[in-house]
């Protein structure tokens, strides 16, 4: 008799593995550290998701009503795992509760860490009240209660947005790019224009990667539709003259300093490793990459394989991942312990 997959971790990509794991019917094991299921996208308060529009309540939150009522997936939430023991086939994890649990195989889906801002602390995050993330924007649209400045309450005349916070910056160790936050600051400059038309949206930029086919619909989209300015610029600081909040810097096109007043900056925060992932590699016994990302044996032949036989690993547990690619990894580990499975039975047969 085969024994469960364990998955650690119910975001999007851990909620597809069950999902497709439980389709095959297999029973499944997923471990979540929070008190509920959702990943990021719930557990932040995620509004309208890019590509689809659809809110990330409905989306992932249908995910998760999905794998909670399958009965071949059971769900240990405010639960983490203390050690893990054996080999393919025969491995077991003990929960901090003192649960035993013995599993055929392991999928890691353990996501990311939001950049904290307060590590820009010259970009103003932590010092002014009007100077907030991207996530923070992201649930006061879902909160239905609009986007207005923290200090008072007042709806923004002018808001900056400014990209690649904590991301694609060697000065504080992290040079890769966060993938999404382009398109996502699109998307939050044309849902702040539709809900105040007068709110004037500027976003700063380096590069623009709306990668793919988010090109039309976001970048274009958000000037021609919405009227939202784009400024190539690099930032030197976040300050405020008392009234408002000043931001400086270098306009790179026209090779000018710049110093432009607005009521709301709002810094599109990256995305780094999971702050467990010290913990995860040491317990799970599975490599990191040098950028302290879950690292994968291989790009394209044994894309879920991490460096511990029958530990697998999907979505952005692997670096910056957006939700459909995380989806499409979750699958793809649960295909590999399928896989795994039916090797050692065909194996034992022979
Ligand atoms: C501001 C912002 C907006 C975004 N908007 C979009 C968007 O609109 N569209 C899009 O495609 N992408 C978006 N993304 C990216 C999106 O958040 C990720 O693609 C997605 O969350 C990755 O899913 P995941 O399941 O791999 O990881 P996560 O969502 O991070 O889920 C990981 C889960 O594992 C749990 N976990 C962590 N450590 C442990 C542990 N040790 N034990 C047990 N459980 C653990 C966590 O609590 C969490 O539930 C956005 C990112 C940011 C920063
Ligand atoms: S997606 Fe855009 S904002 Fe995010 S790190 Fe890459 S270039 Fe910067």
């Amino acid at each position: 008799m085969t024994k469960p997959v364990l998955i650690i971790g119910g975001g999007p990509a851990g909620l597809s593995a069950a999902h497709a794991l439980a389709t095959a019917g297999r029973k499944t094991i997923l471990v979540e550290k929070e008190d509920r299921l959702g990943g990021a996208p719930i557990l932040s308060g995620y509004a309208r998701l890019v590509p689809s529009h659809e809110w990330a309540s409905d989306a992932i939150g249908g995910m998760v009503t999905r794998v909670e009522q399958n009965p071949l997936v059971e769900v240990h939430t405010n639960a983490t795992v203390q050690t893990f023991d054996g080999g393919p086939g025969n491995f077991t994890a003990l929960l901090k509760d003192g649960t035993k649990i013995e599993a055929d195989s392991t999928i890691l889906t353990t996501g990311f860490t939001h950049f904290d801002s307060i590590n820009k602390p010259e970009w103003g995050f932590g010092t002014y009240p009007d100077v907030v993330t991207t996530t923070q924007v992201e649930q006061m649209i879902s909160s239905g209660k609009g986007v207005r400045c923290p200090s008072d309450g007042r709806i923004p005349d002018r808001v900056a947005i400014l990209l690649c916070v904590g991301s694609r910056d060697r000065q504080i160790g992290r040079e890769w790019c966060s993938k999404i936050c382009c398109t996502v600051s699109a998307n939050i400059a044309m849902e702040i224009r539709e809900m105040s038309p007068k709110t004037n949206v500027y976003i700063y930029y380096m590069d623009i990667r709306t990668f793919g086919l988010y090109e039309g619909e976001f970048y274009w989209g958000s000037q021609e539709d919405y009227k939202v300015k784009y400024v190539k610029a690099r930032i030197a600081e976040v300050t405020s003259d008392g009234k408002r909040l000043l931001v400086k810097g270098e306009d790179t096109l026209v090779k000018r300093p710049i110093s432009i007043p607005f009521d709301m900056v709002v810094h599109a925060v990256g995305m780094d490793p999971n702050v467990d992932n010290m913990t995860i590699s040491s317990v799970f016994g599975v490599d990191l990459n040098r950028w302290g990302y879950i690292g994968r044996q291989s790009t394209y032949a044994h894309l879920a394989e991490t460096s511990r036989p029958g530990v697998f690993v999907a979505g952005a547990a692997t670096g910056p991942e957006t939700i459909d690619d995380s989806i499409a990894q979750g699958h793809a580990a649960a295909m590999a312990a399928l896989n795994l499975t039916n090797m050692a039975m065909k194996t034992a047969a022979e």
